[in-house]
Parts: structure tokens; sequence; C-alpha cells
């Protein structure tokens, strides 16, 4: 640090999922102390397929992540079912070469690796389930379940859709029911005769069924996904691969292989559903990031993205402040969370409308629905537009702090 007046303050950091992770990270380089706290023996990640897009895989390298050959660089279409394409999401070629690609394809595990493989020793500690908190205007105090109580300057909670953190400082909001759910899986199989590079993301009337390419530890393979209707209160008991491979039947080539070919013990199930976003995210010496913030659908393929600039904004936002300074820490907060909440609550709602367009349009409208994605540019000023305009912005955003930073930390 350059400053001599800098006095590192200590910083909790509640879940260590992308989030919490990328948070830690960003909060030791700016010079505090850092606890993680996982109530889990491991951070373990939840769920196996996962695409990055450049922001993040930027923020990621910042904060000393590995992000060499992380995974496999994909250009993203969005097509029908017979394989005609409805939409190309064009990024400039500079940003593709700098970034590893538009959209990069990836099993979470490995980033969870590489995350945790950036930690500095102490910071993570597992086993730590945190039950509440209190604040004033000294300081934090964060209550574990086992009725240790630790003390802060600033609390982030981490802590994803269900964030202790949100409820006690906004309250119990309700969760948005999407009714749909989506299975995904991967297959390293080598006899899949498909295109490498490739986001193929595909809608019938009801169904959506997409792949990638994927790289994992220097292989390659692909990942996909089939995503319908499912009302959230009826249990399901079917079969995963066997629900997987009928609700893919009717795409085109290489669907149907993937799915086939993906061994049943790496198909995975979940139930789509967020809650709408706040207007607020901090308050006093606590604030939000990643799903605790703005739980996002998997239809935008972009909330552990989010959750990973969130976390890298927030720890550059907290360099060289005073943490026993109110007044200091009200402004750094708010000043963290006011360009993100635009920029993630259009991600999180926009991926609940698109769940809603493709696959709960009453059945009389679906062909007309189809008509106007078929012979409109809708879709691609829709999606294939803002998608890199919002990409482009958070690149510049980044660079912009990102030099403001290094000034502070020189
Ligand atoms: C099927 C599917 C596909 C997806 N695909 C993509 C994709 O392609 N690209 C993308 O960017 N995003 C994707 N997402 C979204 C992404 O997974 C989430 O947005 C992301 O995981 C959010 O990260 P987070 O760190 O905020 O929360 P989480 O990952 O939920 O982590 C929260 C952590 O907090 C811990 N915790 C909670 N409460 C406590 C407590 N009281 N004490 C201590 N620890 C606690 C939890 O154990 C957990 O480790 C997908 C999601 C799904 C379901």
């Amino acid at each position: 640090m350059s400053t001599n007046a800098f006095r590192p303050g200590k910083v909790i950091v509640i879940g260590a999922g992308p989030a919490g992770m990328a948070t830690a990270l960003s909060v030791h380089q700016a010079g505090h102390q850092v606890t993680l706290l996982e109530r889990y023996r491991e951070a373990r990640p939840a769920g196996n397929i996962l695409n990055l897009w450049p922001p993040p895989i930027k923020a990621l390298g910042l904060l000393g992540v590995d992000i060499d050959d992380l995974g496999a660089p994909c250009y993203s279409e969005f097509r029908r079912a017979d394989g005609r394409r409805r939409v190309a999401v064009n990024l400039p070629d500079e940003v593709v070469r700098d970034y590893g690609g538009g959209f990069i394809g990836l099993l979470r595990p490995e980033l969870y690796q590489r995350l945790l493989a950036a930690m500095p020793p102490g910071v993570l500690q597992l086993n730590r389930a945190v039950d509440g908190f209190e604040q004033d205007e000294t300081g934090v105090r964060v209550h574990m379940a086992d009725g240790e109580v630790l003390e802060a300057d600033v609390l982030v909670g981490a802590d994803g859709i269900d964030s202790i953190v949100r409820r006690t400082l906004w309250g119990d909001s309700p969760k948005r029911e999407h009714n749909l759910h989506i299975f995904g899986g991967y297959t390293f199989d080598d006899d899949i005769d498909a295109e490498r590079g490739l986001c193929v993301v595909s809608h019938d009337r009801t169904i959506q069924g997409s792949w990638t390419s994927i790289r994992n530890k220097g292989r390659n393979g692909f990942q996909w996904w089939v995503l319908g209707e499912h009302n959230a209160e009826d249990e399901f008991t079917g079969d995963l691969h066997a629900t997987a491979t009928r609700m893919g039947a009717g795409f085109t080539a290489p669907l149907p292989q993937l799915i086939s070919t993906t061994d049943p013990a790496h198909v995975q199930r979940w139930v789509l559903r967020d809650r709408k976003p706040l207007k607020q995210w901090s308050k006093g010496r606590a604030t939000l990031v990643g799903d605790a913030a703005h739980s996002t659908s998997p239809y935008a393929a972009y909330g552990a993205g989010m959750a990973t600039e969130d976390g890298y904004f927030l720890g550059r936002r907290l360099a060289g402040v005073d943490l026993s300074d109110q007044a200091a820490v009200r402004t750094v907060l708010d000043a963290f969370e006011a360009p993100r909440k635009p920029h993630t609550a259009r991600q999180s709602q926009q991926a609940y409308v698109l769940g809603q367009v493709f696959h709960r349009a009453p059945r009389p409208l679906q062909p007309v629905r189809d008509l106007i994605l078929d012979h409109t540019p809708l879709l691609q000023k829709a999606v294939g537009e803002s998608s890199p305009r919002e990409i482009l912005s958070q690149i510049a955003e980044i660079d912009r702090v990102e030099e403001q930073f290094r000034r502070i930390v020189r």
C-alpha cells in the first residue's frame, strides 16, 4: 500500500461459492484481513455444467486465479430445434482473442479448484455455519452455529439464494417459482461427431435443448442441457437420464447423441427459481454479493459470472478505506452496489422473461411466437445484441476500476 495511513480492517464473507471466493480474493488483494466462512466440509460446487462470459474470466485473472485453459472457447448461437439459426451472439474479435473465446464451456468443479488454489492460507474456514448477525456503528458481530461470536468491520453475505444476510437486512421475500426444470450433463466420449468451439441454444415449441464444447484438465468434451415446464409444487420422481433423453429426442444432432453417451451418474436436475431484485443491497456495515443479492435463473448462464464480478468489484472498492469509519464504509458500499444493480437486475429479469416466453406461452400463442422469432429481428436484438453490449460494458468497467485500484495499492 502506498498510503502510510492505511489501516487494514476485518472483513467476514459468508459462503464459499463463486461470489464469496471472488470477494475473499479481492478483499485480500485490497490489503484487509478477510475470513471466508463456509457451512459445509468443503467448498462444494452446486452442479456440474457451466459457461462463463469474458468479464468474469477477466476478473478471475486479475484476482490471481489461473485462467489458462480453464474451458473451451465457444461462439454462441440460438437455433430452432431443426438447426436453423435464429441469433448470433457476436463479440468483437479482440474480446474473443483476449478472453479465451466469447463464452467458455467448463465444468464447475474446475472453477472451484482454481479459485481455491488462489486462496491465501487461513482465509477459508470450513464447517463454519453462520446462524445470524447484528451490527451497530462500531462493527458487526457474527453468530456462529456453534455459539462462537466473530467480530468484523464489514460483513459480506455471499450465502446464495436463501441468504440469511439478505433476510436479516431486508426481511423475507418469496421465491419466484419459474415452474421450469433443467437437466444437465457432460460427456468426454471420443466418438461424438460435433463441431467444437460452439455453444448452441435451441428451442422447439416447449423445450430448450442446448450443448456446448467444454475443456477439462486438457480434455475436450461437451456439456448439454434440456429445459422444460414443471410445476414447482409437483415432486419429480422420474429417472434423470431417461427424462433428459426423452426431452432431447426431437432435436437435431448432436444433442441426442450427447445425452445418450453421458454416464447417468453425470446427469443432474434443478428447478428454476429466483427472487425479485432488491432496490438496495447494503445496510450499515453489511452488503450482499452473488445470488444473495440477485439470484438468477440458469437461463441467463450468467449467475456465477455476475457473482464473480460482484466479488471482484467489492474488494476493489474497499481498497485504501479505513473500515473502522462507518461513514466511509457506507460511501463505498453504496458506490459498489450502484452500478451492479441495473446490470444484474437486467440479466435476472431477462432470464425470467425468456423462460416464460419459450416454455410457458399458452399453446395457441406458440406458433405466433415462433413466427415472430423466425421472421423478425426481435430475438437478435433482445439477446444477440444486448448480451455483447453488457459484456463490453462490464469489461470497460473492470478496466476503469482496476486502474484506480492499481493507483491505490501501488
Ligand atoms: C443448472 C444451472 C446452470 C447454471 N449455469 C450457469 C452458467 O452457465 N453460467 C453462470 O454464470 N451461472 C450459471 N448458473 C448460476 C450459478 O450457478 C449461480 O448463480 C452461482 O452459483 C451463484 O453463486 P453464489 O456464490 O452467489 O452462491 P452459491 O453458489 O449458492 O454459494 C453460496 C454458498 O454459501 C454457503 N452458505 C449458505 N448459507 C450459509 C451459512 N449460513 N453459513 C455458511 N455458509 C453458508 C453455501 O453452502 C454455498 O457454498 C447456473 C445455475 C444452475 C442451477
